[in-house]
């Protein structure tokens, strides 16, 4: 029912439902609750498949964690919100986030990370969901995935993880800013603080390394070298900055020796972004002694990794970045508007348009390495 130009009550909508972990997705009808106190309900007009959705469905398999919608790369419009929602109204422009900013709390207060203590970001990293959830399919209640669940026509998101943008962002493109761009090119600025003049290093070229290559050569990077075992990515790694390439598969020795030679000692800066632990161990023996710095950035919560301890005595630091380490509601916005100005590239990261129907077809794209960035329309806008 309708009060005030707001519509309220259980709306019925389309959703890509995960059952259970390893299987296809399945398009249902599910039902979406009204937003509650501090609540917005929000129509998802486009999502970005990243492949921390894939880990979830494929390597993740944690059984608490289904079923699920998933999806966390989207943007969307504000269809209703719910009591004592006041900085929101139906109509604008949103990004929902995987990691809330609450402003309160101590990791909030603190310039030093982008944690939040609220949402399911603080410590629910095997089910990767709250165990609170707006959906129903089937008389089931169905997990909100990294708290956004964006292959749904119809989402309901605190209003601490949700990010207002500029009414002119195409939503097809700043969908992006939901995750993988602003992690890789934050991983870059934020977490690594690439200098001008550096020497770099990028371990996996999908849509969050390549924004760490974008990161990297916005930071005045001079030489970015850019990894992967896939040589079809290397014309667009080019196309954000990347000065050279290596396939590790075209080498019989570790890769950092590969990098130690072609350095004269190794990176400054390395970035791991495929979620390897194994590439983990050698993006930071790519690193130069007295200073290099390594970054994970690839998601994986499965293995343990190892390495020698004369790595970090001999003075490399290893570190780790979430969302690139931007506060969520702070920068979301921002980065949006850099994309206006053209400080950030967009578009060049997609490479396939579908619907949200066909989400099986871009998973699948993703994992046979056939795509960067598949955005899926969602709800008609
Ligand atoms: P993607 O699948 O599009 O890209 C991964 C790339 O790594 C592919 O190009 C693949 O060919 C390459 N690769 C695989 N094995 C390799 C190896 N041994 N050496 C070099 N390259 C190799 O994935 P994506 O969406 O770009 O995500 C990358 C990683 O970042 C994933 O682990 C994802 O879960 C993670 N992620 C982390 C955060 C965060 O906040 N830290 C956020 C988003 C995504
Ligand atoms: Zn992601």
């Amino acid at each position: 029912f309708w009060v005030s130009g707001k519509m309220y009550g259980v709306i019925k909508c389309r959703a890509a439902v995960a059952w259970e972990p390893s299987k296809p997705l399945v398009m249902e009808e599910i039902e979406v609750a009204p937003p509650q106190a501090h609540e917005i309900r929000i129509k998802i007009v486009a999502t970005g498949v990243c492949h921390t959705d894939l880990y979830h469905l494929f390597e993740g398999k944690h059984k608490d964690g289904f079923p699920c919608v998933l999806g966390h790369e989207g943007a969307g419009i504000v269809e209703s919100v719910g009591s004592e929602v006041t900085k929101f109204n139906p109509g604008d422009k949103v990004i929902p986030l995987f990691i809330s900013q609450c402003g309160q709390c101590r990791f909030c207060k603190s310039p030093k990370t982008n944690l939040c203590e609220k949402g399911w970001a603080s410590d629910r990293y095997d089910v990767m969901s709250e165990s609170d959830t707006r959906f129903t399919c089937k008389g089931k209640k169905v997990l909100q995935f990294m708290g956004t669940s964006t292959f749904s026509e119809y989402t309901v998101v605190n209003e601490i993880a949700v990010a207002k943008i500029h009414p002119s962002a195409p939503l097809d493109k700043v969908c992006l800013l939901g995750c993988g761009v602003a992690t890789g090119y934050g991983a870059a600025l934020n977490t690594a603080k690439v200098e001008p003049g550096s020497t770099c290093a990028v371990f996996g070229l999908g849509a969050v390394g390549l924004a760490a290559v974008m990161g990297c050569k916005n930071a005045g990077a001079k030489r970015i070298i850019a990894i992967d075992i896939n040589p079809t990515k290397y014309e667009k790694a080019k196309v954000f900055g990347a000065t050279e390439f290596v396939n590790p598969k075209d080498h019989n020795k570790p890769i950092s020796q590969v990098l130690y030679e072609m350095t004269n000692g190794g990176v400054d800066f390395s970035l791991e972004c495929v979620g390897s632990v194994a590439v983990m161990r050698s993006a930071l023996e790519s690193c130069v002694k007295g200073w290099g710095v390594s970054v994970l950035v690839g998601w994986t919560d499965m293995d343990d990794f190892a390495a020698r301890p004369i790595q970090l005595i001999a003075g490399r630091t290893w570190k780790g970045s979430l969302f690139g380490g931007f506060k969520s509601k702070d920068g979301v916005p921002k980065l949006v508007n850099e994309y206006l100005e053209k400080k950030v590239k967009l578009d060049e990261f997609v490479t396939h348009n579908m619907t949200l129907a066909q989400v099986n077809d871009a998973i699948q794209l993703m994992k046979t390495g056939d795509c960067i960035r598949s955005v899926l329309s969602v709800a008609l806008q």
